[in-house]
């Protein structure tokens, strides 16, 4: 598959759902907002597609837009499919779609490979989920120097695509969130909860547990994300689904898009009712 192929879905959804761009990414890139329903009423924010090799994500969302989009809502869904277009288009495209040759040597010598498909941070080589100011840089698995994963930038909320998505939850109501990443079929939820609201988050991850078949786990030992950034200072739930079972590679293939999307039809609107 092409990023091409990504871009044409999009604008293809453009056309015919309400959209508008909640800014754009280091490169230039359009990173672009789907809402479906209703502004009144309860509102969720998914996104997808911010760990560049999980493009699946972005495919996934998509889909759900497409399968959604028909679908009486007792509320309103934002749908943020690809978070991080430049990673993206490296992981699909390979590193020569870039024409500036001092950036091109920069993600070369980070990479240290040709092979970009494993690739998983933005285009600065800051892993965009370990990035949000929220415990920055105490996770278990965060590296300080630049890397294709993992690397957690020079300071927190540094880039971009991670100001514009704060911008957009600063100014929009949003009750809930989702947050597609790739692999291993569990949820993540809870981020330093305890009490009354760790047994409310467990209802609702249990009944999307019960959708999908996934695996619930309470998180720790991983701190920056976005989830973490949206339960810590919105106290509002917000979860992290990883689609597709463990046992595949990254990327996950397309071949495998329909059956993730089967198990997790109903993961959406469910949630968007839970609240
Ligand atoms: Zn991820």
């Amino acid at each position: 598959m092409k990023y091409i192929k990504i871009i044409e879905e999009i604008e293809k959804l453009k056309r015919e759902i309400k959209n508008f761009d909640i800014g754009k990414s280091v490169l230039g890139e359009s990173i672009v907002c789907f809402h479906l329903g209703n502004t009144d009423g309860k509102q969720i924010v998914v996104e997808g597609g911010i760990h560049a090799r999980e493009y699946i994500s972005t495919l996934f969302i998509l889909e759900a837009i497409n399968n959604l989009k028909n679908f009486k809502l007792n509320g309103g869904i934002y749908f943020i499919p690809m978070m991080n277009p430049d990673g993206i288009r490296l992981v699909l495209d390979g590193v020569n779609f870039i024409k500036d040759e001092k950036l091109k040597s920069f993600l070369l010598l980070v990479n240290e490979s040709e092979d970009f498909s494993q690739w998983k941070a933005n285009i600065n080589g800051v892993d965009l989920n370990v990035n949000y100011d929220v415990f920055w840089g105490q996770g278990a698995q965060n590296t300080k120097k630049l890397s294709k994963a993992n690397f957690i930038g020079y300071y927190p909320n540094s880039e971009i695509e991670n100001i514009n998505f704060l911008k957009f939850v600063e100014q929009n109501k949003i009750d809930g969130s989702l947050s597609f990443h790739s692999k291993g079929e569990v949820i993540y939820y809870g981020f330093k909860m305890s009490g009354k609201r760790l047994k409310e988050e467990r209802k609702i991850v249990k009944r999307l547990c019960e959708l999908n078949g996934y695996l619930p786990i309470k998180t720790k030992n991983s701190t920056g994300g976005l989830s973490d950034y949206l339960s810590y200072y919105y106290k509002i739930p917000a979860f992290t689904i990883e689609l597709g079972n463990d046992f595949l590679k990254h990327p996950i293939s397309e071949k495998y898009l329909m059956d993730i999307y089967d198990k997790n039809k109903f993961v959406i609107s469910t949630f968007l009712n839970c609240l």
